[in-house]
């Protein structure tokens, strides 16, 4: 179609034609959740499942979910080792819960054979709160987002055990267990922000997406 009204209609079907372009890793978890809030902040969203889709992406998120289902697909779909480089050489990304323990260095009760991405100068420590049913929702502080709290949901939720030198911890329940953290262009949250509402992680993650672009 040409016309005064093509570039209109092309945004219409595939959203904005500027913005930060962005990839949320699409295999298993909630990615519908973290597109539409990021869509909101007026990127443009790839759903990642194939190692093209990579090239079209200058930020990527790691859902939330199951970091073993998502682990095991992302080695099925040769996603792993493209992943894993373009985090070294600088990707930015943002995990949320599963997407966190993808994206440690160290992880504490791992099931067998279970890997990371890595990246993030962490120990994670998966299902630290119980199962399901311990899952819980709470105000925290976040001093580097400023006020008002964030309002955080913990769902199976993993705690980060220890952070490393390189590592930076955002925020801690009151008993000062870390359960956010940031280390260059890489963010991880043990809570999910996308079910929230909550849209000041994705904005922080866009604009290391736009400084590194
Ligand atoms: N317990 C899950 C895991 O180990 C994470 C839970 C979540 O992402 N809500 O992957």
């Amino acid at each position: 179609m040409s016309g005064p009204h093509a570039g209109v209609l092309a945004e219409a079907r595939s959203g904005p034609a500027s913005g930060p372009r962005v990839g949320v890793l699409a295999l298993q978890g909630d990615v519908r959740e973290h597109a539409g809030l990021l869509s909101g902040l007026g990127a443009r969203v790839t759903r990642v499942r194939r190692p093209d889709d990579l090239a079209v992406i200058d930020g990527l998120v790691l859902p939330g979910g199951e970091s073993t289902v998502i682990d095991k697909l992302a080695r099925l779909y040769g996603l792993r080792d493209p992943i894993r480089d373009a985090i070294a050489a600088g990707l930015p990304v943002f995990g949320t819960c599963a997407g966190l323990i993808l994206l440690a260095d160290r992880i504490v009760g791992a099931i067998e054979g279970q890997q990371t991405f890595g990246g993030l100068d962490v120990t994670v420590r998966r299902n630290a709160f119980g199962g399901q049913v311990d899952s819980f929702e709470t105000d925290l502080d976040v001093p580097a987002l400023g006020a008002p709290p964030v309002h955080a949901a913990f769902i199976r939720a993993p705690l980060i055990d220890q952070v490393g030198p390189d590592a930076l911890a955002l925020a801690a329940l009151p008993d000062g267990r870390v359960v956010a953290v940031e280390q260059g262009a890489l963010i991880g949250t043990s809570f999910h922000p996308e079910v929230t509402g909550e849209a000041r992680f994705h904005r922080r993650f866009l604009d290391h997406v736009i400084a590194r672009s």
